[in-house]
């Protein structure tokens, strides 16, 4: 009898094989200049892409280039850190391949 044991996902990967048009002159993502260090952290602990980011010094870094198109991060903080959130044009953004 075979023992079918837990099954680990490395979603790097998973997210690695999307494939990205980034608009790099028109962010479809604004931040707020100086967010909150608490309302930042919550981005962090939601984006699922891990865009938000803060470093060893404490720097609060953001990237739209991977973004999911998902939303959280409005939904989380839109009109604290989130000052604008919509879809990238036409053509940009996420591809989702499934694989
Ligand atoms: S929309 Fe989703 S994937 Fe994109 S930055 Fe916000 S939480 Fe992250």
């Amino acid at each position: 009898m075979s023992k079918v044991g837990p099954v680990t996902v490395d979603m790097a990967d998973y997210l690695g094989v999307n494939k990205y048009a980034v608009d790099e002159g028109n962010p479809h993502i604004e931040l707020a200049v100086d967010p909150g260090r608490e309302e930042f952290l919550k981005l962090v602990r939601v984006c699922p892409a891990a865009l938000y980011k803060i470093d060893a010094a404490g720097n609060q870094t953001f990237d739209f280039a991977g973004c999911l198109e998902c939303g959280t991060c409005r939904i989380a903080a839109g009109g604290t850190v989130v000052i604008e959130w919509h879809f990238p044009g036409p053509t940009m953004g996420v591809q989702y391949r499934y694989g």
